[in-house]
C-alpha cells in the first residue's frame, strides 16, 4: 500500500513512521534532521483532443499496458498548471499542438493515490504523428473507438461520458471516483 520512502530525501538516514505532533495519520520522519516526508496523492493531467468531429488516440509505446490505446496524458510537472501539463503532454505523445479548452472530466483513483484531470481540446491541424512514448496515433470516429483495447479505466471512463454529451452536444464537467478490481485493467 504505502510507497512512502525509507529513506531520508534530505539527509540520507533511515527514517521511522509515526504521527507527527498535532498530525492525524503516520508519517515518513527522520529522526536525524526532523524533516517529515508528506506522501500525497499525484495529478495525470491530459487531454481528450477533438478533430473534425474525431477524437485522437495514441497507442502506448511504453508501460505500463503497452500497446493499448489510451488519451495523451502523464505526470504533472512541478511548476507548471494543469492545464500547461496537459498540452505539453499532448504535445510529447502526439507529436500535436491543441488548443485546450474546459476541465471535462475529474477522477479519484484512491487506492493507488492518483487524479486524473483531462480537458477537452482540439487540434489546431491534423498535425500528429508517432512519438517515442506512442507507436500509433490516430484520429477515431466515435463509433469506432476501441474499446476493448483501452489502457485504463479512466480513459473508458471519460470517454463514455464524452460520446454520451456528444448526443447533446453539452459538455460539463464530470467527477467520479473510481474504484478498480484489477488496477493494471478495466474494472
Ligand atoms: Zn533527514
Amino acid at each position: 500500500m504505502t510507497t512512502a520512502r525509507r529513506f531520508c530525501p534530505k539527509c540520507g538516514a533511515q527514517v521511522t513512521f509515526r504521527i507527527p505532533e498535532g498530525d492525524n495519520r503516520e508519517r515518513a520522519t527522520c529522526d536525524s534532521c526532523q524533516h517529515i516526508d508528506y506522501d500525497n496523492p499525484r495529478i495525470i493531467t491530459g487531454t481528450l483532443p477533438r478533430y473534425d468531429g474525431k477524437i485522437l488516440l495514441c497507442k502506448r509505446n511504453i508501460e505500463p499496458r503497452l500497446g493499448y490505446w489510451t488519451l495523451p496524458a502523464g505526470f504533472m510537472e512541478n511548476q507548471e498548471s494543469t492545464k500547461e501539463g496537459a498540452i505539453r503532454e499532448t504535445l510529447e505523445e502526439c507529436g500535436s499542438k491543441v488548443l485546450c479548452q474546459q476541465l471535462y472530466s475529474m477522477i479519484s483513483i484512491p487506492q493507488i493515490n492518483q487524479v486524473h484531470m483531462i480537458y477537452l481540446a482540439d487540434l489546431e491541424n491534423a498535425d500528429f504523428h508517432p512519438t517515442p512514448e506512442s507507436s500509433e496515433v490516430q484520429l477515431f470516429s466515435l463509433e469506432d473507438i476501441p474499446w476493448e483495447q483501452l489502457s485504463f479505466a479512466s480513459v473508458r471512463q471519460t470517454l463514455q461520458h464524452f460520446v454520451e454529451d456528444s448526443k447533446q452536444g453539452h459538455y460539463p464537467l464530470h467527477e467520479d471516483t473510481l474504484y478498480l478490481n484489477n488496477l493494471m485493467t478495466l474494472p
